[in-house]
């Protein structure tokens, strides 16, 4: 990945011009501003001050990204809906969703691996996803959603704590924990979950720091 350190070359731009105040371009570290200058694939433009990243080159990334979280809200809700995993303990045969495990792991006195499993496997994810609907549907109309900034800060806040690793090493603890009580038999939600997986991955290679392009995109 080649590294673009061009913005010093050009002056400074005028403030009375209008179209190059619009290609304007902050550090979000250290507020240096820079003239925004079009960059090839897979370029990066960082901050010669603080070497933070401006910005690269993924035009309209966003306008991508509606149809990922709209699949993955569905695949969520059908994961949690349905039975995760069929147990059969001596004859007897239960099933149980996610929250129903959660539910079993606090009941059992696990209550940091239920905390943790609830965390990574349904609080943070959804969180994510409910925040980027919040951003993606009004952005799709070409409408500025209320708390804008907020929010974006708020996805990148949570991102760490949604990482798909830790969203399997979730589900891992939960089945390896009921599989020592009963026979475990997949559910219809494993598949969906496993789905999950395959989308929340796509989604989460998005950076959400792409999102700031569309304040350039749509003035208020
Ligand atoms: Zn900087």
């Amino acid at each position: 990945m080649s590294e673009a350190r061009r913005d010093d070359a050009r002056p400074q731009p005028q403030p009375q011009d209008p179209a190059a105040l619009a290609r304007l371009v902050a550090c979000e570290y250290c507020d240096a501003v820079y003239q925004r200058e079009p960059l090839a694939d897979g370029e990066r433009a960082l901050c010669l001050r603080c070497g933070g990243q401006l910005y690269r080159e993924s035009t309209r990334a966003y306008a991508r990204l509606l149809p990922l979280v709209l699949a993955a809200l569905i695949l969520f809700a059908v994961s949690n809906a349905y039975p995760i995993v069929e147990m059969d303990l001596k004859g007897v045969r239960t099933e149980t969703t996610l929250w129903g495990a959660v539910r079993a792991l606090y009941a059992d006195h696990m209550e940091l691996v239920a905390m943790l499993v609830f965390a990574t496997t349904i609080l943070f994810p959804l969180t994510e996803m409910l925040m980027m609907l919040y951003l993606l549907v009004p952005m799709a109309r070409h409408r500025m959603p209320a708390g804008f900034e907020r929010i974006v800060r708020g996805i990148r806040q949570t991102r760490p704590w949604g990482m798909i690793e830790v969203f399997m090493i979730g589900v891992l603890v939960t089945l390896v924990k009921l599989s020592t009580m009963a026979q475990v038999l997949p559910g219809v939600a494993l598949w969906s979950f496993g789905a999950l997986v395959v989308v929340l991955a796509a989604m989460l290679s998005f950076d959400p720091r792409n999102l700031w392009d569309y304040l350039d995109e749509e003035p208020r």
